[in-house]
């Protein structure tokens, strides 16, 4: 399977797999074009730039300095802050917290370092606290495992290990935008999970990581550092039941078309050599799912709802119309049932009564 992915992939290196691409493959789990591209670590971001279909989100260079830059304060000097906050969150009763940066091993051996870690935190439990930061975790995704790095690992007494997000979207008064606050709960969830697995893995109780995740932000546009509690439960159940819905990567692999390639290869000025309009061909032979939920979570959300919109598809009206409408794919075959100019096939007839009501109920209005 790997030597495939790397074909679809081309010869560029892999992209990350992280949290936040997770937690939005798992909000559209119908999506077999997005399964497959990450799955192969294909740059999505840069695919939907060379095919002139740019997605309208990202954080800006500032954004991103900004954020860096907050991080590194709040992990500075061996998470001294952190573990300030951390006292007052938690009711840590511990001067000093240990710290261990697992960055220190090099990359190729961070996630069994990790796991090793982790599990003789589990085993020699003494009454002392431990923060791993630059941890990582890898999480089976649709049969293929994707390796995640949290901001921080809290590991504290009484023997619970608590996920620390670190995000610089500001808290004024007490509020955050709950957007944001969502979106954080979304990734941080992915997180639990991936280091649930792993202590079960370990033989170990999953329940031993917290469902309360640390989210720690800047308060009052200052640079100070606040902390809070998220329980993620809910998010949890939501991407339990959406991962195990999804198709796993082999099978969707065996109906593709061999020589298959998504390939950025560039040139000697950095310019994919691929056309935009082969690449948009190969796009096209893996089905997409979309829904106006994409517009916030994926980078190929433009091209995919162009496409949705060139062949009249009711994906474009949501998860929750496409799913009633169930049989019906296009939005000019609902209309031609709702008003009695297509003949409904033996599957239809159902839904074929409520659109000619729902049209009959529309003129009535209108008249
Ligand atoms: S934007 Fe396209 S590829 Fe991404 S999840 Fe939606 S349908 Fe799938």
């Amino acid at each position: 399977m790997n030597r495939l992915l790397d074909e679809l992939r081309g010869p560029v290196p892999p992209r990350a797999h992280d949290a936040r691409a997770i937690a939005a493959l798992a909000a559209n789990p119908g999506c077999a074009r997005r399964a497959v591209l990450d799955a192969a670590g294909v740059d999505k971001d840069g695919t939907a730039r060379h095919l002139g279909f740019p997605a309208p989100f990202g954080q800006s260079q500032f954004a991103i300095t900004r954020g860096n830059a907050f991080e590194a304060l709040v992990k500075e000097n061996g998470c001294a802050e952190l573990l300030r906050l951390l006292r007052e969150l938690l009711g840590l009763p511990v001067a000093q917290v240990g710290y261990q940066d697992v960055e220190n091993v090099g990359s190729h051996l961070r996630a069994s370092h990790t796991r090793a870690l982790i599990d003789r935190a589990v085993r020699d439990r003494d009454d002392s606290a431990v923060f791993y930061d630059h941890p990582l975790l890898g999480l089976e995704i649709a049969g293929h495992t994707s390796y995640l790095e949290p901001d921080v690992l809290a590991f504290q007494l009484g023997g619970r290990f608590h996920i620390v997000e670190i995000k610089s979207f500001a808290v004024i008064d007490g509020q955050a935008e709950p957007e944001k606050v969502a979106a954080a709960a979304r990734q941080s969830a992915v997180y639990v999970l991936a280091l649930r697995a792993l202590l079960e893995d370990l033989g170990h109780a999953p329940e031993r990581v917290s469902h309360d995740v640390v989210l720690v932000c800047p308060e009052n546009f200052a640079n100070r550092p606040v902390a809070t509690l998220v329980d993620v439960r809910r998010q949890l159940a939501v991407l339990r039941r959406q991962l195990a819905r999804m198709t796993r990567v082999d099978r969707l692999l065996e109906g593709l078309p061999p020589g298959l390639t998504f390939s950025l290869a560039p040139d000697a000025e950095g310019v994919p050599t691929r056309s935009a309009g082969e690449l948009a061909e190969a796009l096209s032979q893996v089905p997409a799912r979309y829904a106006p939920d994409c517009l916030s979570t994926c980078d190929l959300c433009m091209f995919c709802r162009d496409e949705a919109r060139s062949c009249g598809s009711t994906d474009l009206l949501g998860r929750q119309v496409r799913d009633r409408l169930g049989g019906v794919a296009g939005m000019s075959e609902a209309l031609g049932l709702a008003e009695g100019t297509v003949e409904p096939a033996e599957d239809q007839e159902e839904i074929a009564g409520v659109l000619r009501l729902a049209n009959r109920l529309r003129e009535e209005c209108l008249a």
